[in-house]
């Protein structure tokens, strides 16, 4: 997620972005009333109206919702890093993933800002050729928000106004993509990434997801926050909430995040997803990054009122599992869909532990081996302790 804040943020240290969050937070608790007036200025100057929530379900079952999917990051500025992988190069993954189910939905056009390739020619050449276009719009935007300051209505914003400086290359990606979702009718926006922290300073290990969402002053809060409780109670079903303090309540409201529509320049609903830490080993599963892509798609439908989908593990099924795993194994296919079809079948995480002491990870140690005991004892396994083995193999091949 580093580096997506106003340029001046973004070159703080980790620890330094986290406290600007908290503080706006606390800012923003304090002062509800000032927000809401803000927040009825802000959308008449910058929008003809709110994308309501109503109106983002008409279009979806009008068959023409339009969803624009951001990875985090891309090929110049790859984002957090870890054992040598980018941020950037896993969001792609989930980016194009994600791309795949939304197409399969009629109701649905997804449109893909990158891929693992760089942008897209449309944004490629939209970058390019409306640059001083975006220098503008950056331009406007702060003077409309500095005026309203004036006014009096946004003095209680201080994070946006705090944090301006000259734009970096970051920040003109950033709103350009907010410009083209305005033109292009952009109704949902939603902008993958992976969280970190500095490991080195920090004693603690985090993990967990949380999603980030506009500042109430701003004209896409309320769709924003709608979207966001969807995805956060499909989420909870089967991921860790984040364990770091200040991404307590797992949605966090932040009035500083250019995805998000900061200076209220987005009109449609915003959710920055950041999935989990980068160095949880589910990251490094390949298998689990189409599941991230999956529970997005799942976690979007209850909000347009649709269906939930039908079968919760379709990213998994069918699943052929054809070789002998072993404890020990790591960053496994196999283990992975061993360790979700053991979920459906309630044996995983095995009972007395949660998802945060074991998580569907790909890696096969102390908590697969409690729940492969269980399983093989309900169905009368009794010579392949601890190992996937033939008979093991053979029962889930029957079950799924
Ligand atoms: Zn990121």
């Amino acid at each position: 997620m580093w580096n997506s804040k106003e340029s001046n943020a973004a070159k703080m240290t980790g620890v330094a972005v986290f406290f600007l969050t908290f503080f706006g937070l606390l800012f923003v608790g304090s002062s509800l009333p000032l927000f809401s007036l803000a927040r009825a200025q802000l959308a008449s100057l910058f929008f003809a109206d709110d994308l309501t929530p109503q109106e983002i379900q008409e279009r979806y079952w009008g068959k023409e919702l339009t969803v624009l999917i951001v990875p985090g990051h891309d090929n110049v500025d790859g984002g957090t890093s870890y054992k040598g992988v980018y941020e950037a190069e896993y969001t792609a993954k989930i980016g194009e993933y994600l791309y795949d189910y939304l197409k399969q939905n009629a109701h649905i056009k997804p449109i893909l800002v990158r891929n693992r390739n760089g942008y897209v020619k449309e944004f490629a050449d939209y970058f390019a050729r409306e640059e001083p276009a975006i220098r503008n719009f950056i331009t406007q935007a702060r003077g409309r928000f500095q005026n309203l300051s004036s006014s009096g209505a946004v003095e209680t914003l201080p994070p946006p106004i705090a944090h301006i400086r000259a734009s970096s290359r970051t920040t003109k990606v950033l709103y350009g993509i907010n410009k083209w979702a305005n033109e292009r009718d952009v109704d949902i926006v939603i902008h993958i990434h992976l969280n970190d922290y500095p490991r080195k300073a920090w004693n603690t290990q985090y993990d967990g997801f949380s999603i980030y969402i506009p500042d109430p002053a701003f004209p896409n809060y309320a769709a924003s926050r709608g979207i966001a409780e969807s995805l956060k109670n499909t989420f909870a079903k089967y991921w860790a909430e984040s364990n770091l303090r200040l991404e307590e309540g797992t949605i966090i409201e932040d009035p500083d995040l250019i995805a998000l529509g900061s200076y209220g320049t987005l009109r449609a609903a915003s959710v920055l997803l950041e999935y989990g830490y980068i160095y949880e080993p589910r990251f490094q599963t390949e298998l689990l990054l189409k599941e991230a892509a999956f529970r997005t798609y799942q976690g979007l439908l209850p909000y347009f009122g649709d269906t939930v989908v039908k079968d919760e593990f379709a990213w998994l099924l069918p699943y052929e599992w054809e070789k002998t795993v072993r404890y020990g194994a790591l960053k496994n296919n196999d283990v992975a869909a061993f360790q979700s079809a053991l979920l459906k079948l309630g044996f995983y995480p095995p009972s007395g532990s949660t998802f945060r002491d074991c998580p569907v990870s790909g890696n096969f140690k102390d908590c697969t081996q409690k729940a492969l005991g269980a399983f093989q004892d309900a169905h009368g396994i009794v010579d392949e302790a601890g190992v996937l083995g033939y008979k093991t193999r053979q029962t889930l091949n029957t079950l799924f």
